[in-house]
């Protein structure tokens, strides 16, 4: 199902290719350009998620490789849907993921002057004129695409009059779809982008960055390759539906004086598997409160995933791995994970924290005698070094760690059973304590002095090693624990997309106790809590209540889940 990319390698191409590196790094060979310039086009009208870091990294990546330049650019041509909330944070997204575009920071609307510009331009050339057709008449003339359409009888209006009414429509004089202004192409053209596409519409609205100057605005195509050609973007990368929209890139790049020619080449968008990649419908998800906001750390959205506490290293490894390809697959999950458990690895440093804590006596040590012991902070990072942690007589091990009567395969804590106290001691369980429902609410154990460190002088094994946090000096916090939003592979696959919600995405669980280090953690970086996976101090959190939320486990346990479901 993960579908890895068509690659053969392109000469002088350094970096792992792609046909789109294959072809690029030809044009820097031929010398056909003075540099490469790409960019990376997102529309300020939701956060950008996963699928848009593929494309940020494949723009910026190569004009890295190239000595080139990637510029960003807002295509801000719909004020109805774009908010200067929207421009920030994809600022801050793509940063985030390490990219940069120094000064080479362009909108769509600077470009809205040229644009009308053109617009005239076009229809002075007899290439486009003003229409007045309704939107359902347009539809109806438009044809199919076994049907050719039909001219509008306002077509071979006059330039004169053409030009008259596009002046009046940016004066204010027509309401919103009275009327737009249509390039002359084809109306048989198989292509339906062909058949007079529109190429500015009244819309009365303010818009984040050019307020009330316009009451009219260009359409997407025809404001983006004419941004590109402004630009002088010598590669116009987009995602494969744009594939029918090329020859009307062309189509306008042809017929107006623009400074220079880009290349529109396309790939195949992201799709990842139990997620939706589209801002729409994530939008949805906010709107209807499916989920906390934007950056609700099951989203699949950069700042969702930031919160969750995935690196930007393991997102930009990821999309190096999937590569660049020419077809549309589904990608999973899991691939993301394994990047994620990765790049955690190396980097996260180990805590230890109980979730569901068992209170535990020590009935043999010291009351009110702490020690400090010694623990590694990464054993794949020698630099991390060492930290203390504190023991006394009174800990917490977790609930599922013990069993009263425990069946063959639990090698861990149950009645007269010696574990080992992960970086402490060896205890054996020796009395359990019930309440009036019978259930477990204590333990009572004894230490054996010698084994401090965790290892028996005289060499004996014990089958399972647990974590723990001592009584004294626990940290109370609330962690959450998440899964997939979508249960479906494919959510919406089979009919509405929200039935395909996982409703048990996120697990709330407070009276959390964490070893006294984790205090001083930070909202940018994951730690290891021992057994349980990779966690991050939530961005809401306080220090006088803390909130972690688990990045991801440290396997993968829904494979597992999977597989014992058949
Ligand atoms: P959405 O469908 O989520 O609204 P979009 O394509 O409308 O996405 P844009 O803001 O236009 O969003 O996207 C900016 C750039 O990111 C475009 O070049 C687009 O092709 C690319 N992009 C968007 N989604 C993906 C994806 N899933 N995989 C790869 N590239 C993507
Ligand atoms: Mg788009």
């Amino acid at each position: 199902m993960t579908s890895m990319s068509e690659t053969d390698s392109g000469e002088g191409n350094p970096a792992s290719s792609d046909f789109i590196r294959d072809i690029i790094w030809a044009d820097v060979a031929s010398g056909k350009h003075a540099g490469i310039v790409t960019r990376f086009p997102p529309e300020p009208n939701g956060y950008l998620h996963i699928g848009h870091a593929k494309s940020i990294c494949l723009n910026f990546g190569v004009a890295a490789e190239t000595g080139g330049r990637c510029h960003l650019r807002f295509d801000d041509t719909n004020p109805v849907r774009e908010e200067q909330e929207f421009i920030d944070a994809i600022q801050e997204d793509v940063r985030w993921l390490g990219f940069e575009w120094g000064t080479d920071a362009y909108h769509a609307s600077d470009n809205f002057d040229q644009l009308y510009q053109w617009a005239k331009h076009l229809i002075s050339e007899g290439k486009a004129y003003v229409d007045g057709l309704s939107a359902e008449e347009m539809r109806a003339y438009r044809g199919t695409l076994t049907e050719p359409g039909k001219n509008s009888p306002h077509r071979d209006r006059p330039v004169a009059e053409s030009l008259d009414l596009l002046a009046r429509m940016r004066a204010g004089e027509f309401e919103d779809g009275a009327l737009v202004v249509r390039a002359k192409i084809d109306m048989a053209a198989p292509n339906m982008n062909l058949r007079d596409p529109v190429i500015y519409r009244i819309v009365h609205a303010i818009h984040p960055r050019t307020g009330d100057a316009w009451c009219i605005y260009p359409t997407y195509d025809f404001a983006h390759g004419q941004s590109d050609a402004i630009e002088n973007i010598t590669h116009s990368l987009c995602t494969l539906e744009f594939e029918d929209h090329r020859p009307l890139y062309e189509w306008f790049v042809d017929n107006l004086p623009v400074p220079s020619h880009p290349r529109q080449i396309e790939f195949a968008r992201l799709n990842l598997t139990h997620t939706v990649l589209s801002k729409r419908i994530l939008m949805r998800l906010v709107d209807e409160g499916h989920v906390s906001g934007w950056d609700d750390p099951r989203m699949p959205t950069l700042s969702g995933m930031r919160r969750r506490g995935i690196p930007p290293e393991a997102i930009v490894d990821f999309c190096g791995r999937i590569g660049i390809n020419k077809s549309n697959s589904m990608v999973e999950m899991a691939m993301l994970d394994a990047c994620v458990r990765e790049d955690l690895n190396k980097r996260a440093v180990r805590r230890m924290a109980v979730l569901r804590p068992l209170k535990v006596v020590i009935e043999n040590y010291p009351d009110g005698q702490t020690e400090e012991l010694d623990a590694v902070n990464n054993p794949e990072d020698e630099t991390a070094g060492m930290r203390k942690v504190p023991f006394s007589r009174e800990l917490y091990l977790e609930r599922d760690d013990f069993m009263e009567d425990p069946p063959k395969k639990f090698f861990r804590l149950a009645p007269g059973r010696e574990v080992r106290l992960r970086y402490a001691y060896f205890v054996t369980c020796t009395q359990v304590i019930t309440d009036a429902a019978g259930e477990v609410v204590e333990l009572r154990c004894r230490y054996d002095p010698a084994t401090k460190g965790g290892n028996a002088p005289d060499g004996r094994k014990v089958r399972a090693t647990l974590h723990w946090v001592a009584a004294s000096h626990a940290i109370d916090a609330e962690v959450r624990l998440y899964d997939h939003l979508f249960k479906a592979e494919e959510p919406g696959k089979s009919g509405d997309i929200l039935e395909d919600l996982n409703p048990n995405s996120v697990e709330v669980i407070t009276g959390c106790k964490l070893e006294p280090a984790l205090e001083q953690c930070e909202t940018s970086k994951a730690v290891q809590f021992e057994r349980l996976g990779y966690f991050i101090l939530d961005k809401g959190s306080t220090p006088a209540e803390p909130v972690f939320n688990r990045t991801i486990t440290l396997r993968d346990t829904w494979a597992k889940v999977q597989k014992k479901g058949g």
